[in-house]
């Protein structure tokens, strides 16, 4: 076993931990910490983010109240770039007691609080979202704070005075001078034995003295050598708003308790917290009434919040020190405790520091500090109040001041790096990403967000997963990272443990999404599933599912979710008042995605005056661009569809209620040869039968089974012979040829990958899909493209780019390159907006608008008007009315919970959008999700959606139409899961075609 030696071991990497690192490093102590996880894995990478007044304390725990206001001076002044001056209130609402009010204000004088009452009106000048009733407001020196920036700028400013941290390290006992001394006996603390997780080994760290800083840990780690340490991990929950409604933090005023801080920090805001006893603090759920719980306190607040758009959920443990055990957690003291375990417990060289708050972490480390000084019989002072914490000169922060939220768009700004960003949400730059990847503290891609905020915003990893992967894996290929070296046994297995990183991130973020996915939320995770498994197909990727360090979800809750309501339309659909006369359409289509723009040009092409209103573009921005019509069946199958003809009919045999058995074999096949005679007619034909399969690269080197491709892609088939080079543009971030090479190669098939450094791209700010489209259309640019690649061509058989080959002239662009390169090219679509998508969106809109029919987008239908019968009109938003749309015969393709056709809320109602028609049953909320994010057999919330009769007319419980001219096609309708299916396209296109022709065929 290997040894280190070191005078003091350091037991946590949280901010205690990493405070107590830093004060005794000051203080010239040969010191090292251990961390089980990364640094702030524990509770304080899961706080509210308030650096505390002392105000929350004033009242029932004045001595907490005066360590907290102490402090909070001392690290505004140390470390103010982890701090956000935000100020706070303490607000009465209705439903809280006016006589806490001078009670709070007696209590923050007595502990030194700053406090002054702000008159209501000012207070909603400063924050007008507050909930007007508020009758009194308090101002207190509150602020937020980030703690992960805090933990490394304390470890940052100890490894400046020689301190040494060892993350991913797990104490697995401590050591004593006499193992089997009988009880009694004093004896020792000499050390720990570890195990490195991530190189999976144990090693031996012999101390002098060992720090015990592992918070809601410590008594596991005391009880290694017998000692007891009662702490109670009591629970807190947490929802973040995907924005900031509030630049102050307020506090209701009030005894603390559940849901009453809403605190802003960075993009988002954030309330909670609850406080609930739990047995282990590794394992424990989100339970839905914490979540119902936060909402409604937060409605109080804010007015509407429960409506919101929350973006993820999180849990901490307090640490919460107790020598007898108590009932309710909040009657713990929130200061903090210092146990000297030779003069408790006769065991010497063992000192445990625990309980208080992130605001107090640096008293708890001077006081620990003092404590090793006094055993170690030497007299040197803390010095960590005095000296500023490094980092306060970065770009988040005003130059030697306050964090301020505008500091990374300052930073951006300054220096022209839109086109470099990572993570758009948090506005992660590449340099940013590659830093932390090169700092060689960071082993999963959940390290880096910690560092940089990776995947924290309102998309939660949707794009720069993808793209962080990519990173990595060029940077560990050339070998200037060992990030993902250390976990693998074998070289080459670098690719699968990238593969792996990138599926422990997506399950990483799923973790926190998953008790709060409704509404917009849950459509946006529905686009994060359309990009991982439709585009990018990343769960037929090579390689593992799990690794040593892969993530654990939340324990699964054991309350239900609150009921739903009974469901009732968003929009009415009250009876006519008397409409009549003659309808001025045939047919109104709503929503323009592929099913909205087929149905409409199928009506428009024989006669039909057609008019087509839609809010937005639909998934063909988002999707692959191919007509995907199935790629797996059933769901779970880990092998590709190559008949889908005859994978359909068993489809069919086995689901008569899926959109494709009401369909029928030939309308489906007549559905896709009319697809493939207009994208022929417009010079973009798309290739293919229903009898076989393409198997496409997808832009992570998964092999993609689909129907129809456009011919820029079909080259790539993977059943062909012969070496692919995979080509990626220097600066494009939304493509990694070498990556994509490594999974293909894994798999047997040939390939390499090359990214080009074209000059025609330097001094763009952008280098985006569009951008790169764009520029096909010179074809100076494609002469450069075709000349800067020929010295790599070295044999390759075939030439594989990201689907940007233009827009209108993509097939003569690929004939062209193909020309002058000699071999065969294809397109690779990646990541959205989808090129290769837009190309379909804009055929099939000419192709309309030459038949007759009208398309308007940016109209949003809100309700219809009936007659009991037959729907009369739709009303859509207009700039300062509703205008109503008349027509004999209306087709829905809204694009169910995806496209915003249904619409969900945190009760667990879902709703359809437009006409509020009943869906299939609704399972119960906590039956929604799979545990996995990638589960095979796909979430069952998202088989929701409408039912219909054989003419594809929604029918209610009875089977019976609801309305004899309301048509449905695409992704609102029921019983089928279209992107796990890989049925996007196919059915979009069979279901309009089929309601289309009910249309004329019944009309
Ligand atoms: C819900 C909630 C909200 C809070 N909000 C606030 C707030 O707004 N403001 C505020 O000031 N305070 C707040 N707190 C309190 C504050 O977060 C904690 O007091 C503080 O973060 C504790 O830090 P710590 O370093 O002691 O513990 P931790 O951050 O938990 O660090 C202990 C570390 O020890 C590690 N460890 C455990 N076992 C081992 C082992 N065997 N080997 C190696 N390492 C090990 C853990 O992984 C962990 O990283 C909140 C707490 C909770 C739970």
């Amino acid at each position: 076993m290997r040894r280190i030696n070191t005078e003091i071991l350091v037991i946590g990497g949280g901010a205690t931990g990493a405070g107590v690192l830093r004060d005794l490093a000051m203080r010239g102590f040969k010191t090292l910490l251990v961390e089980k996880n990364d640094l702030s894995h524990g509770t304080t990478g899961r706080y509210h983010g308030l650096l505390h007044s002392g105000g929350r304390y004033a009242v029932n725990d004045p001595q907490a109240a005066r360590e907290c206001i102490e402090e909070n001076r001392i690290l505004r002044r140390i470390m103010p770039h982890c701090i956000e001056d935000t100020g706070g209130f303490f607000v009465i609402t209705p439903w809280d007691d006016l006589a806490y009010a001078p009670r709070f204000v007696e209590g923050c004088r007595q502990a030194g609080i700053p406090v002054e009452e702000v008159p209501i009106s000012e207070m909603l000048r400063q924050e007008p979202l507050l909930n007007p009733r508020i009758s009194q407001c308090f101002r207190v020196p509150d602020g937020s704070a980030d703690s992960f920036l805090g933990t490394d700028a304390n470890t940052e400013s100890a490894s400046q005075h020689g301190a040494q941290v060892l993350t991913y390290h797990q104490v697995r006992r401590l050591l004593v001078d006499k193992e089997t001394a009988p009880p009694g006996e004093p004896r020792h603390v000499v050390g720990a034995i570890c195990y490195d997780r991530v190189h999976d080994e144990e090693i031996a760290i012999d101390a002098d003295l060992v720090v015990n800083a592992s918070g809601a840990w410590a008594g596991l780690i005391a009880g290694t050598v017998g000692i007891k340490v009662h702490i109670i991990p009591g629970k807190g929950t947490m929802l973040a708003m995907n924005h900031r409604i509030l630049n102050t933090v307020v506090n209701r005023c009030k005894m603390p308790s559940d849901g009453d801080i809403l605190v802003p920090i960075h993009t988002v805001t954030v309330i909670g917290t609850t406080d609930v006893k739990v047995a282990d603090p590794d394992h424990f759920p989100i339970e839905p009434w914490e979540v119902h719980l936060c909402l409604e306190e937060g409605d109080k607040l804010v007015p509407g919040f429960k409506d919101m758009r929350m973006l993820r959920a999180w849990a901490g443990v307090r640490p919460l020190y107790q020598e007898t055990e108590v009932a309710d957690t909040r009657d713990v003291t929130r200061a903090f405790v210092l146990l000297d375990h030779a003069v408790r417990d006769g065991v010497d060289g063992l000192v445990t520091i625990t309980s208080g708050k992130w605001t107090t972490y640096r008293k708890m480390a001077e006081v620990t500090a003092d404590l090793v000084c006094r055993k170690l019989g030497v007299q040197l002072p803390c010095r960590t109040h005095l000296e500023v914490l490094p980092g306060a000169d970065g770009h988040g922060s005003l130059p030697g001041g306050y964090y301020y939220l505008g500091g990374r768009l300052a930073h951006i700004e300054k220096r022209a790096a839109y086109g470099d960003l990572i993570c758009e949400c948090e506005l992660a730059t590449r340099q940013d990403v590659e830093r932390a990847i090169l700092s060689g503290q960071t082993w999963s891609l959940d390290d880096i967000r910690r560092d940089v905020r990776l995947g924290m915003g309102p998309c939660q990893g949707g794009f720069c997963t993808f793209r962080a992967v990519g990173l990595i894996h060029e940077l560990a290929a050339q070998g200037k990272t060992t990030m993902l070296a250390s976990l693998q046994a074998e070289p080459q297995a670098l690719v699968e443990q990238t593969d792996l990183a990138l599926r422990d991130f997506l399950q990483e973020r799923w973790k926190g999404l998953l008790p709060v996915l409704w509404g917009q939320q849950l459509r946006q995770e529905r686009l994060d599933e359309l990009i991982y498994q439709s585009v990018l197909n990343v769960d037929h990727l090579p390689g593992p599912s799990t690794g040593r360090l892969s993530p654990e979800l939340y324990a699964p809750s054991s309350t239900p979710v609150p009921r739903a309501q009974d469901q009732t339309p968003i929009s009415s659909t009250p009876r006519s008042t008397g409409f009549a006369g003659r309808p001025d359409l045939d047919l109104l289509v709503i929503g323009g995605g592929l099913a909205g723009l087929f149905a409409a040009w199928q009506a428009a092409a024989v006669g039909q005056r057609v008019k087509l209103v839609t809010k937005g573009w639909g998934a063909d921005y988002w999707s692959a661009g191919t007509i995907d019509v199935l790629g797996y069946y059933p769901l779970d199958a880990s092998e590709s569809i190559l008949d889908p003809s005859a994978a359909l009919r068993r489809l069919i045999a086995e689901h008569p209620g899926h959109p494709y058995a009401i369909v029928g074999m030939e309308r489906i096949s007549a559905a896709l040869g009319a697809m493939q005679d207009i994208s022929q007619q417009l010079g973009y034909p798309l290739h293919g039968s229903l009898e076989s399969n393409w198997l496409l690269p997808s832009a992570l080197g998964a092999a993609r089974p689909t129907c129809l491709a456009p011919q820029t892609m079909i080259a790539g088939d993977l059943r062909q012979s012969g070496e692919m080079l995979l080509v990626g543009f220097r600066r494009f971030p939304d493509f990694y040829p070498s990556l994509a090479a490594g999974n293909l190669s894994l798999q047997g098939i040939p390939a390499r990958g090359v990214s080009l450094d074209l000059p025609a791209l330097d001094g763009r700010r952008f280098v985006t899909a569009r951008v790169l489209a764009e520029m096909c259309a010179s074809p100076t640019f494609i002469g450069a493209i075709a000349a800067a690649l020929r010295p790599f061509l070295d044999g390759a058989a075939r030439v594989g780019f990201p689907a940007v080959l233009g827009f209108e002239n993509a097939v003569q662009v690929q004939a062209r390159l193909q020309e002058t390169l000699g071999v065969p090219v294809f397109e690779i679509p990646t990541l959205p907006p989808s090129i290769p998508g837009m190309r379909l969106h804009r055929l099939l809109l000419r192709i309309i608008r030459e038949a007759g029919g009208r398309v308007y987008e940016g109209m949003q239908a809100l309700h219809a008007e009936h007659d009991g019968v037959r729907i009369l009109q739709v009303f859509t938003e207009a700039a300062a009315r509703q205008k109503a749309h008349r027509a004999r015969n209306f087709l829905l393709a809204t694009g169910g919970l995806l496209g915003g056709g249904l619409y969900s809320d945190y009760t667990g109602k879902v709703t359809e959008t437009v006409f509020g028609l009943p869906l299939q049953d609704t399972p119960e909320r906590t039956a929604w999700f799979e545990s996995a994010f990638l589960a095979p057999q796909g979430h069952p919330v998202y088989r929701l959606g409408l039912s219909t009769d054989e003419r594809l007319r929604p029918v209610a419980g009875s089977g019976n139409p609801v309305f004899a001219n309301l048509f449905a096609a695409g992704a609102s309708l029921g019983g089928c899961d279209p992107v796990r299916e890989r049925s996007l396209e196919g059915l979009a296109l069979a279901t309009a075609y089929h309601a289309a022709r009910s249309v004329l065929e019944f009309d």
